[in-house]
């Protein structure tokens, strides 16, 4: 089937009735900077559908603000950004990669520019282009649009796509599972099962390769930064499909997540802390200036951990960040979106202090693949967050996030397709409809907040086995709970979401018990040391049950 860029939605059937499959070359889940960059390049091999579950810009990458990290000044060096991505990665980046992601980000910000997309200039910095500093970086090099980076990348590449006449996107339409069989005794997927949202019928698509790009995971968290996009749905159908997740334990949390009770989610950018604004306490201490050489500027991990405990220690709720030293001009040229949004809360950008507490940010984990994108399941691709490659280790450098989802889905589109061997397997299983539970609403919606509630108290910035085994003993038998509706209901997306987030928490817990060490993101208070061998988590959804295993980084076989 041809698909054109006219058609908004594809004809569904309630699945129980088992529709003739949709068809299409390669099929794409997610319309973030993942997603949209492999169907560009994808397209060169065949017609490319991308499925998205809410409008095409939602997503983590239309909110980023910060920027992307690329060496282009030249008092700066491919050695340098490597050396501060392996430091700040604290012994679980794989080197090879992190080389190749890292030497591919000036190309990157070169087509970006060609396809339309403007960065913010200056007399000063190496190709004009003005290059901020963030945490953790030795030199400045996130190239930036103000703190609109993520809005100005998201519409350049919509608009591309747009005007390809191989790619078809549509809206609201929910991915549910991936389709797969085996072959030889391999798996393969040849797509995958959906949901329009708006008519509420399921359907299926038959494609030769499949690339989930779903974004990440912080809405398995009560506090998060992530839109709510962010249900955790490429690990949980990855995890059902077969593949192996690693670092699921590694989660990073953003120190400065705005703390005021009409706010939801609103993330004030480390370019600002870059710009000379200090964290002080309730008495206006700069207490990050005891706590590490870097003090303000510390890697993120380091100064998430130091709030927490400082508001612990005082019994506050939250911290200041100091921007007097920016003030209202510069704040309201630098960051006006988020001047434009603290002014909506009462507070003058560049004059008040910002209240500030850590909130779940981004995983550093994922499902597992090889430098192309490739995951253990053939057919089945990764790119983004959802992907573990091994760039990040066990904490991310800021604005390395977009130059990885980026240069590796890029390199991922390239990849030309494998016919998936005929016939094709049946169908994943069709959902039964059977009448919903009374209140099942409002059961829906206190499962969500239970799950969320115990990923932050117990699976939080500080972790103990007590704490773990509490969070692993409920979040199994949530996620039992909801397979379960989820197998004899109509599926609606509170369902399917509560399903991803309650199996992909699971795996969280279960990779965060194993690791009995404190390393980059993870600390358990009953193992404070670092383990002198570097090790990966990989693990893995089987038979209903969660298997993780601790792997030495060294030698380390791709998928
Ligand atoms: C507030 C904020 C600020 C950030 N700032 C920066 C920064 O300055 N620099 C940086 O490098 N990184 C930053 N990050 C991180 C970075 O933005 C993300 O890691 C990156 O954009 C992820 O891109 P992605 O394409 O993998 O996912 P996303 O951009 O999140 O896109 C995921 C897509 O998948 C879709 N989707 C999800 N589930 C399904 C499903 N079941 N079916 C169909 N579609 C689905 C979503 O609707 C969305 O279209 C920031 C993140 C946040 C939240």
């Amino acid at each position: 089937m041809v698909y054109t860029a006219t058609e908004t939605r594809l004809p569904t059937e309630i699945m129980s009735a088992h529709p003739a499959p949709h068809r299409c070359t390669t099929l794409v889940l997610g319309s973030g900077v993942a997603g949209l960059t492999y169907a560009l390049r994808a397209a060169e091999h065949g017609p490319v559908l991308i499925l998205t579950k809410k409008s095409r810009s939602d997503s983590s990458t239309n909110r980023a603000q910060g920027g992307l990290a690329a060496v282009l000044d030249p008092t700066d060096s491919f050695d340098l950004h490597v050396a501060d991505t392996l430091e700040a990665g604290a012994g679980l980046c794989r080197r090879d990669v992190v080389e190749w992601v890292v030497r591919e980000g000036p190309t990157l910000v070169r087509s970006l520019t060609k396809l339309g997309a403007t960065f913010e200039h200056t007399d000063d910095h190496s190709e004009g282009l003005d290059l901020g500093l963030e945490g953790g970086h030795s030199r400045r090099r996130i190239v930036h649009s103000k703190d609109r980076t993520g809005q100005e990348i998201e519409s350049t590449l919509l608009s591309a796509v747009a005007n390809h006449p191989e790619i078809t996107l549509l809206e609201h339409h929910l991915a549910l599972d991936l389709w797969t069989g085996a072959v030889e005794g391999r798996q393969r997927c040849y797509g995958a099962s959906f949901l329009d949202q708006e008519t509420g019928a399921t359907g299926l698509v038959r494609s030769e390769r499949t690339m989930l790009a779903t974004g990440g995971c912080g809405k398995v968290y009560r506090y998060t930064t992530n839109p709510d996009i962010a249900t955790a749905d490429g690990f949980a159908m990855a995890a059902r499909a077969g593949c192996s997740l690693g670092n699921m334990e590694m989660v990073q949390f953003h120190p400065t997540c705005l703390h005021h009770p009409d706010a939801k989610s609103f993330l004030i950018s480390e370019a600002v802390r870059g710009e000379g604004a200090v964290l002080r306490n309730m008495s206006g201490e700069e207490f990050m200036k005891e706590r590490h050489p870097l003090g303000s500027l510390a890697p993120r991990d380091v100064v998430a951990r130091e709030i927490d405990r400082e508001t612990k220690r005082r019994g506050d709720k939250f911290v200041l960040l100091d921007v007097s030293g920016i003030g209202e001009k510069r704040f309201r040229e630098r960051f006006p979106a988020i001047s434009e949004r603290l002014g909506n809360y009462g507070i003058i950008a560049g004059r008040d202090p910002i209240p500030v507490v850590p909130a779940a940010h981004y995983m550093c984990g994922g499902v597992a693949v090889d430098m192309d994108g490739r995951t253990e399941v053939d057919g089945l691709f990764a790119a983004g967050e959802v992907a573990f490659t091994g760039v990040h280790g066990a904490n991310r450098l800021a604005s390395n996030s977009l130059l990885e989802a980026s240069v590796l889905a890029e390199r991922a589109g390239a990849v030309v397709p494998e016919p998936a061997t005929r016939p094709e397997p049946e169908p994943p299983p069709a959902p039964r409809t059977d009448p919903p539970l009374m209140d099942q609403g409002v059961i829906l919606d206190h499962e969500w907040d239970a799950v969320r509630s115990l990923m932050l108290n117990y699976m939080g910035l500080v972790r103990s086995r007590g704490r773990l085994d509490r969070a692993v003993t409920r979040l199994a038998e949530m996620r039992e709970w909801s397979e379960h509706l989820y197998r004899t209901n109509k599926p609606s997306s509170d369902l399917v979401e509560l399903r991803n987030i309650s199996l992909t928490g699971l795996m969280m817990a279960m990779a965060a018990r194993a690791r009995e060490e404190s390393r980059g993101l993870h600390t358990r208070l009953d193992f404070p040391d670092t383990d002198p061998v570097p090790r990966e988590s990989w693990s893995r959804f089987v038979e209903g049950g969660v298997e993780v295993t601790l792997r030495p980084l060294e030698g380390q076989p791709s998928p």
